[in-house]
């Protein structure tokens, strides 16, 4: 099976299962308790929260450990929220994760304003400008888009802030950039910045929310006062363990460099074909997006899913749902949404498959498109 679809998940690290396994049924002490053993558990979490911060180039600011990155979306949101005439921007490219906790904001009677995508997938940055202003509470934005790979500038982002919104909050949803590639939060002054451990090989169901102050963020959730009372709950001590040696062993270079090949070696494949069309998006090499022309995107994924190639239709969680928020922000044509395929790379690819996987997709193409004309 050659897999192709690592934006929605991606397989765990051996080392990382054995390590998952250790803090499951040896090390499984509660971190909160008081003796040894298991103030020995807490010192290692807070060795991953290092990790996390080191990754990030950051030196100063807290990580929460929370149950993924929709967790942490909706912390950062919801944890940032004030009464009163604040104003809130949303991109209308989020996950449903940000997407929709801003949808529930503007039900609650919150300002909300949604910035729409330019034709490239980034957001359009002079809407931005002109929403901000003294009342702006909060800007969440994503780092790459799930659905297209677009890149947005946040430095860009983050010095209109500076300028136009200074005590604005700025979240960033980082899940498809985070150990993928270089992110330096100092320079890009982030205040908020989400992951999510099984997007780069680590285990389900864990993640983190980078906090740089963490004074203006609330709790959502109430209980034991775990995680310095910003998430009760007794901490996933297997998955943030098993996230840590994720994190660790991604080399972002290394990682890089092959999906660019990968993407490269893809793209020429697929581009001899006229009527494959490779979307024009400004952004990450993990993530291409394309169009068939004449051919329903998830006809062609399931012809491809019996041939062993996994590729994906877009965000797995939105799936079920008709059409695409997203391309459809961009201004795509509903032809192009509908024959709409997102491609996405990890490490563990070698140049054979991809090769392999360009010959079967351009042939499976060929066999629906012959029998629609
Ligand atoms: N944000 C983005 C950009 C994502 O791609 C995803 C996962 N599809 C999420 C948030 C949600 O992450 P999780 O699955 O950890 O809740």
């Amino acid at each position: 099976m050659i897999y192709l679809d690592n934006a929605a998940t991606t397989k765990m690290y051996e080392g990382g299962a054995e390590l998952y396994k250790k803090y499951a049924c040896q090390s499984f002490y509660n971190p909160s308790a008081g003796y040894g053993e298991a103030i020995e558990i807490k010192k290692e979490l807070d060795n991953v929260r290092s990790l996390i911060k080191a990754k990030l180039n950051s030196s100063h600011g807290d990580v929460i450990f929370t149950g993924g990155a929709t967790e942490s979306n909706n912390l950062a949101i919801m944890g940032s929220r004030r009464n009163g005439k604040f104003e809130y921007i949303f991109s209308e490219g989020g996950h449903p994760s940000t997407y929709n906790v801003a949808k529930e904001l503007e039900r609650q009677g919150f300002i909300v304003h949604f910035v729409k995508l330019q034709e490239n997938g980034q957001v359009d940055y002079s809407q931005i400008e002109s929403l901000l202003n003294d009342k702006t509470r909060l800007i969440s934005v994503e780092h790459v888009s799930n659905e297209t790979g677009a890149i947005n500038d946040i430095l860009k982002i983050s010095k209109m802030r500076s300028l136009k919104a200074p005590k604005a909050l700025l979240h960033v949803d980082g899940v498809q950039a985070f150990c993928k590639i270089e992110i330096n939060i100092d320079t890009l002054n982030v205040d908020l910045y989400s992951l999510s451990a099984h997007k780069f090989h680590g285990p389900k169901g864990v993640g983190a929310l980078y906090v740089k102050n963490i004074e203006p963020l609330k709790s959502i959730v109430f209980g034991g006062g775990q995680e310095d009372g910003y998430r009760s709950g007794t901490e996933n001590v297997p998955g943030i363990m098993a996230m840590g040696y994720a994190i660790d062993k991604a080399d972002v270079n290394d990682n890089l460099q092959k999906a660019s090949k990968f993407n490269k070696l893809l793209k020429s494949m697929l581009e001899r074909d006229e009527h494959i069309h490779i979307n024009n998006i400004v952004g990450s090499p993990y993530i291409i997006s394309l169009w068939f022309e004449g051919v329903n995107g998830e006809t062609l994924m399931r012809a491809l899913s019996g041939r062993g190639v996994i590729v994906g239709t877009g965000s797995a969680c939105s799936t079920k749902k008709a059409g695409n928020r997203v391309l459809e922000s961009m201004g795509y044509k509903k032809e192009q949404i509908k024959s709409h395929l997102r491609i996405s790379f990890d490490e563990f690819l070698t140049e054979e498959e991809v090769r392999k996987a360009g010959e079967i997709i351009v042939e499976e193409y060929n066999k629906l498109r012959e029998r629609v004309l």
